[in-house]
């Protein structure tokens, strides 16, 4: 992008570094406003608007009623055995709801730092406050939830007791939710990038940016309730499987391991999202909404689930041989590593460049999660390409890192049903799929700058394969 196309705001860093939160750049205004028809256009999202909650209540009742076979979806009593285990109740309306406001009444009065957003194209590079209160969130429900179910106020294991009721509120409030914040987007005519096609703006979102008072409603919907939960199902079933066999099983550990350090990197990592793509290009619908509060907990816990039907079903949890339960916990643990240092690196090269980083020493700080003098590319749009680090053996190794954890949440549960692979399965196809659209949109943005850095760091997933 030539200077002239591009607004100056402060002055650049030093001559080798340009801060790329202090630059609006009008290409990048072009980008963000074109309509692109994305899932198969208005029909495809219309069908998985549809389609994925019935699947949703499919493979739960396949796993809940048929110890995860997959039985045919016309089976009728299949479908009155999942209407009757998963009819919402005025009990888990109240523990579904009471969670989500407490979540945001967090979100709202805790204490923590202000983190610039990633200047927003529509709002002539204005850059967002957000406030970063994840972590001290995080650890405050973890001191609730504990008091309440050792006063016996809330037991815990009535959340893997009531997940069929549970997930159907769930679904409810995703779709109330999506009506709600579409409707008041359009009646305050803050829409943006609209296709003029109900289903899918109602699938993509009408707002940008929802705020509700200084909670940003995206990056709420992001963190602070979907892996919460799914960690809370997995500790509930731990809790009952404790209570049901007076010990917890290897794989019920992998579990809530597994789920522990999800959540907790999405909340000490909370200040790197205001930055992400998510924040500044995708709008609040169907979407990110559902997928939200519905998807990702209630699909991505199919694993638990599994084992702990499966403990109640055959009179004692799932034991398997210690070599694969050592490799399930080395490929999560080798994953986490890859993962949590690669999107370390990335976020903190950008923010100690624009000088916005701000060290926080949370729990865990893995070695080189933080590069010294990194190689880059300085694009002419602005921003640096990192090409040091993870981010030098191949452009996406953060995303592979991720299956690998996603592989080992099937894995621990054997080769019995395909349900519990559901996860890592849908993942890859949404990341293959992210993968597409950033790269294409990433070459658009930086061009030749892009070119050079596929030229650099040839590989996606994996170094000398793909
Ligand atoms: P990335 O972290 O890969 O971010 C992509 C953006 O980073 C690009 O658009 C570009 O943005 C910038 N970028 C790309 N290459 C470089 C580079 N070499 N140096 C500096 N910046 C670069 O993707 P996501 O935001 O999709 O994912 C973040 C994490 O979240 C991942 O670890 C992913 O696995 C995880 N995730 C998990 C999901 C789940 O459901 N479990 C779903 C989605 C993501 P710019 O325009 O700023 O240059």
């Amino acid at each position: 992008m030539e200077d002239s196309e591009t607004i100056e705001k402060t002055p650049i860093l030093n001559s080798k570094t340009v801060n790329p939160d202090t630059k609006f750049n009008k290409n990048d205004q072009i980008i963000d406003s074109e309509i692109i028809f994305e899932f198969g256009g208005p029909w495809g999202v219309t069908a998985i608007m549809f389609g994925f909650p019935t699947l949703m209540f499919y493979l739960w009742g396949c796993l809940q009623f048929y110890h995860g076979h997959l039985i045919s979806p016309f089976n009728m009593e299949l479908w009155s055995q999942i209407v009757e285990g998963a009819t919402p109740t005025w009990y888990s309306t109240k523990v579904y709801i009471l969670f989500c406001l407490f979540e945001f009444f967090l979100a709202y009065s805790m204490p923590g730092p202000i983190i610039k957003g990633a200047p927003v194209s529509s709002l002539e590079g204005k850059q967002l406050d957000y406030l970063c209160n994840g972590l001290i969130s995080w650890y405050a429900t973890l001191v609730i939830s504990y008091l309440l179910h050792y006063y016996g106020w809330f037991r815990l294991t009535d959340i893997i007791g009531n997940f069929g009721p549970l997930m159907t509120v769930a679904v409810i409030t995703g779709f109330t939710v999506t009506l709600l914040i579409y409707v008041i987007t359009v009646i305050q005519g803050k829409q943006y990038r609209m296709s003029g096609y109900l289903m899918y703006d109602l699938f993509m979102g009408a707002v940008l940016n929802p705020r509700l008072g200084k909670v940003d409603l995206k990056m709420f919907a992001e963190i602070r309730i979907p892996w919460v939960i799914l960690f809370y199902v997995s500790v509930s079933a731990a809790i009952k499987e404790y209570e049901m066999f007076g010990y917890v099983s290897s794989s019920m550990c992998f579990m809530v391991l597994a789920h522990f350090l999800y959540v907790n990197a999405c909340a000490k990592g909370e200040e790197c999202i205001p930055t992400t793509w998510d924040m500044s290009y995708e709008k609040f619908g169907f979407m990110l909404i559902f997928w939200n509060l519905a998807g990702v907990p209630f699909t991505y816990c199919y694993a638990t689930v599994y084992l702990h039907i499966t403990s109640i079903d055959n009179g004692q949890p799932l034991q398997h041989s210690a070599y694969w339960t050592y490799f399930c916990y080395a490929l999560l643990l080798s994953g986490y590593y890859i993962w949590d240092t690669a999107n370390s690196q990335k976020n903190r090269f950008r923010m100690i460049r624009n000088g916005t980083y701000i060290p926080r020493y949370t729990f865990p700080q893995l070695v080189w999660g933080t590069l010294k003098d990194p190689t880059f590319i300085q694009t002419k749009h602005g921003n640096l390409l990192l090409t040091a680090g993870w981010w030098g053996i191949a452009r996406k190794i953060h995303y592979t890192a991720d299956l690998m954890m996603a592989f080992a949440w099937g894995f621990i549960t054997g080769l019995n049903t395909p349900i519990t692979y559901f996860y890592p399965v849908f993942f890859l196809i949404v990341l293959v799929h992210r993968v597409y659209r950033d790269m294409k949109r990433c070459a658009k943005k930086y061009g030749k700058d892009w070119e050079e850095y596929c030229r650099q760091v040839p590989y996606i997933f994996v170094p000398g394969i793909y």
